[in-house]
């Protein structure tokens, strides 16, 4: 009777329909991390059999709260993350990190890639970029800029922007950019730099101002076709795009991992999904985007390619 108790155990497999599969969401809830992280849930539960995915917004500290959460997790598939390019950058902007990126963590695939947007208060002056780049000149030492905390996109994008501009602003650290977008509407910071599956409605319900985005072609989503590129708008070569990908904690067993990567692969092919993050400005991952080891040699090389980038604009780091 015992074997067949251990058998019967087992054949059930994962993910069982009397547990809950979290995906920890590093970023406060309502912005563009928890976006994402919302619909591929919803787009998730059917390929995992029906089971519940909820999120878990452990936000704060640019992301390293919520990612140290799950490389402690128990590996067993009930517990995910949903991360951004922060995975890629924390390396370079932190001296210790509770967790090692390319050791802790079993990749999933990728999820999709989001461009940003530069966008101001309201009551911003500025009715374009030029006349943007003029006021920040003119208002050198009094300018707030926003973000989620070093390590988030919003981080990213604001130094490279000091950078590109040469100009030093004052930092303001929220757990998420939901928080800043409010604040930002309320007049109490003056920029941000923020993915568009954050900002796309806000800029359609004219909320903020909106002047630039970050991507190398200008994007083809209705509410934004009109904005510029950055690089066109003279800062020559800005480019950053913010890819997000799944992860586990290591020790996750390979079939869970792959029922999982299964999962996955049907979740983005999900048409209500892809219309959903298509009219947010993203482009969902295809192909062999999705292979856990395309996923991990990618954020490999994007840890190689922005810890250059991010010690050569270093002044403008916090
Ligand atoms: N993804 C945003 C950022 O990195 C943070 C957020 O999702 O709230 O700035």
């Amino acid at each position: 009777a015992a074997v067949a108790v251990a058998f019967g155990a087992q054949a059930q497999g994962y993910p069982s329909k009397d547990k809950t599969v979290t995906i920890v969401v590093p970023f406060a809830a309502g912005g563009p991390t928890d976006r994402v992280a919302r619909d591929l849930a919803e787009a998730l539960r059917k390929p995992l059999g029906g089971v519940s995915v909820v999120i878990d917004n452990a936000a704060g500290a640019g992301s390293t709260i919520g990612t140290a959460k799950v490389a402690r997790a128990n590996p067993d598939g009930y517990t995910l993350l949903l991360n951004h390019i922060g995975m890629a950058t924390m390396p370079a902007l932190y001296r210790k990190l509770p967790f090692s990126v390319p050791n802790d963590f079993e990749y999933l695939g990728m999820v999709n890639d989001v461009p940003m947007t530069l966008i101001a208060r309201p009551t911003m002056p500025a009715n374009n970029y030029k006349e943007l780049a003029t006021w920040i000149d003119q208002n050198k030492g009094k300018i707030n800029l926003g973000h989620a905390g070093l390590g988030a996109a919003s981080h990213l994008c604001g130094l490279l922007f000091q950078s590109a501009l040469k100009v030093e602003m004052t930092p303001v650290p929220y757990k998420g950019t939901a928080p800043a977008i409010t604040d930002l509407i309320g007049g109490q910071i003056d920029l941000l730099c923020d993915q568009t599956t954050n900002t796309t409605s806000q800029i359609e319900a004219k909320k903020v101002k909106a002047y630039a985005v970050t991507t190398d072609k200008r994007l083809t989503t209705p509410s934004l076709k009109d904005l510029p590129t950055l690089a066109e708008s003279g800062l020559k070569d800005f480019q950053v795009t913010i890819w997000h990908g799944l992860y586990a904690p290591k020790g996750t067993p390979a079939d869970v991992l792959k029922k999982i990567n299964d999962a996955l692969k049907v979740a983005l092919k999900d048409p209500d999904f892809i219309k959903k993050q298509e009219g947010l400005g993203a482009v969902v991952a295809a192909d062999q985007r999705i292979e856990p080891a395309e996923h991990k040699k990618f954020v490999q090389a994007e840890i190689d390619k922005w810890g250059p980038i991010i010690k050569a604009a270093g002044t403008y780091a916090d």
